[in-house]
């Protein structure tokens, strides 16, 4: 059985004030939560203060990205040790906000992937289609091509400890998101695939959904078979809507 885990993306939010009064509503809200997962993903800047309260709290610290270097001549970018040296337990990769905006292709995320787990952090794929792709009936085959270029690179067992997150691109800050029916056939396929790739571990990698999910649709989206949790932009950086996100995934 795979833990529930939900992840808060606070995206480029935040100031050590704002960051200060979120928690405070937010950890009391969280005390208690046993059986699911939860982690923050503040920007860089603020991943030791989060560190610091998050502390005996049990809910884990992730980022938002890194580079795929280990060290040297790359001014302005973040090591997956240095993540790592900061207590990151989890790093996003493949957003789709850096593919769009910052360029990504699926190469550089594998590459991103790779440097992640070889520093012992776990990396939170993120995969899905544009809203023009799923018109043209290509969900699956984006979808499976994003996971191909981790599979190329690293081989069929890349995948084993890390975490899959399905955002439709068309659903991401949207307020649209997808419905738990949609959301589970594309799941289903990622399990296939994960499976396909390793009987042993593809069937306990948890398959987290991400797009527009809010208090009140999250029970619905993790009541399907292959949701195992949420990845939430907006709504993490309310306290009371993240809080009813992770009871909603506490089973
Ligand atoms: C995200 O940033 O990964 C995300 C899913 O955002 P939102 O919940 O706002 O759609």
């Amino acid at each position: 059985m795979i833990q529930n885990l939900v992840i808060g993306n606070w995206k480029m939010n935040g100031s050590f004030a704002a960051n200060e009064q979120l928690l405070d509503a937010l950890l009391p809200a969280l005390a208690g939560l046993e059986t699911v997962g939860i982690a923050l993903c503040p920007p860089f800047p603020y991943l030791s203060q989060a560190d610091w309260r998050l502390k005996d709290s049990g809910i884990a610290l992730g980022a938002q990205n890194l580079n795929e270097h280990e060290a040297g001549a790359h001014t302005g970018e973040v090591s997956a040790a240095m993540l790592k040296d900061l207590g990151c337990r989890y790093v996003l990769v493949g957003h789709s906000e850096r593919r769009s905006l910052y360029g990504e292709t699926d190469a550089d995320t594998a590459a991103k992937f790779s440097a992640a787990r070889a520093a012992g952090v776990v990396p939170v794929l993120c995969v899905g289609e544009t809203l023009a792709e799923r018109e043209r009936d290509e969900t699956t085959a984006v979808v499976y091509r994003q996971l191909d270029a981790i599979r190329s690179r690293l081989g069929a067992r890349a995948f084993a400890g890390s975490v899959v997150a399905y955002e439709p691109v068309w659903a991401i800050g949207t307020g649209l998101s997808a419905t738990p029916e949609q959301a589970q056939v594309v799941h289903a396929a990622i399990r296939q695939y994960l499976c396909e790739c390793d009987t042993i571990t593809g069937p306990d990698i948890a398959l987290l959904y991400g797009g527009s999910v809010k208090a009140d649709n999250a029970a619905a989206l993790l009541a399907q078979p292959d949701i195992n949790g949420a990845l939430v932009g907006g709504a993490a950086l309310d306290a009371d809507a993240f809080a009813a996100i992770c009871r909603a995934a506490n089973g």
